[in-house]
C-alpha cells in the first residue's frame, strides 16, 4: 500500500509540473500594442472563467489538448522563426509550472507577452503582461447555472492587476459590447491608483468583419473623448475567425 501511495504521490507531482495546450503556431500579433509583429502563440487549455462571448471555447468551456512538459512546449515553439512569442488561453496561469516554462520560452533573448485575465497572482517573467480584465457583462447568460456564479466571483481582482501593472510593462484590455460596457470600463479605472491611458484599450465584442467595423464607428470617438485607445481585432478582419491565426 505504501508504495502504491509513494507511487500515487509521483504520478501527481508529475500531473502538477505539466501544462495542457491546445495549440501552437506561429502568425502575426492581431491586438494590442504589439499589433503587427510576427509571433509564436502557444495556447494552453483550461481557464477559471466562463466568458459567455469566449472565442476560444476548445481552450475554456471545452478544454482540448495535451497535458505537456514545459521543456517539450518549449522545444515544439522553437520550430518557428519569430522571436516574439504570446503565451496565451484559456488562462495561462492556472498552471503551477508557468513560472518555469516562461523562463524558457524567453531564453535567448525571445520576447514574452503573457495574455492573462488578472484574476490569479504567479511570480512569472516577461516582457508584456497582457491583462484583460473581465466585465459584468461577461458572464454567461444563465444567471442560475454555477459558471455563472463561479464567473462573477473570480473574474475582478483589482488587486492582481495593479501588482501585475506595478511590476510589468502592462497592457490593459477591455472587450465592450455598448457603451454601458465602455462606462463600466471607466468606472473600473477610477478604482486602480493610476493607470496610463496609452495602455488601457478597448476593442469591439464580436467574431465578424463586419460586426466589429460597425462597433468600430461608435468606440472610437469614444475613446478619443476619454483618452483611452481603440483596439482593433485585425487578426480577424485579415484571416476570419480561425483557429491557428
Ligand atoms: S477569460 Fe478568456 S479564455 Fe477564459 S473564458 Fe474568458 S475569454 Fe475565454
Amino acid at each position: 500500500m505504501k508504495a502504491e501511495a509513494e507511487n500515487r504521490k509521483g504520478v501527481d507531482a508529475q500531473s502538477a509540473s505539466l501544462l495542457r495546450v491546445c495549440e501552437i503556431y506561429e502568425s502575426i500579433q492581431g491586438e494590442g500594442l504589439l499589433t503587427g509583429t510576427p509571433s509564436v502563440f502557444v495556447r494552453t487549455s483550461g481557464c477559471n472563467l466562463r466568458c459567455w462571448f469566449c472565442d476560444t471555447p476548445f481552450a475554456s468551456w471545452q478544454p482540448e489538448g495535451q497535458h505537456l512538459s514545459w521543456d517539450e512546449i518549449d522545444h515544439q515553439s522553437r520550430k518557428f522563426p519569430a522571436s516574439h512569442v504570446v503565451l496565451t488561453g484559456g488562462e495561462p496561469l492556472i498552471f503551477k509550472s508557468v513560472s518555469t516554462l516562461c523562463q524558457a520560452l524567453r531564453h535567448g533573448k525571445r520576447h514574452l507577452t503573457i495574455e492573462t485575465a488578472g484574476t490569479l497572482h504567479r511570480d512569472v517573467e516577461c516582457d508584456l503582461m497582457s491583462i484583460s480584465p473581465k466585465l459584468s457583462s461577461s458572464a454567461p447568460k444563465q444567471t442560475a447555472s454555477t459558471w455563472h456564479r463561479v464567473h462573477q466571483s473570480r473574474r475582478e481582482r483589482l488587486d492582481v492587476v495593479w501588482t501585475y501593472m506595478q511590476n510589468y510593462a502592462y497592457q490593459l484590455k477591455f472587450v465592450v459590447n455598448n457603451e454601458e460596457d465602455a462606462l463600466e470600463v471607466l468606472r473600473y479605472l477610477d478604482l486602480l491608483p493610476d493607470y496610463d491611458g496609452e495602455r488601457v484599450l478597448l476593442m469591439p465584442q464580436g467574431t465578424e468583419a463586419e460586426s466589429l467595423k460597425r462597433q468600430a464607428e461608435w468606440l472610437i470617438p469614444w475613446c478619443r473623448k476619454y483618452g483611452l485607445r481603440f483596439c482593433p481585432r485585425d487578426h480577424i478582419t485579415w484571416f476570419g475567425n480561425r483557429r491557428g491565426t
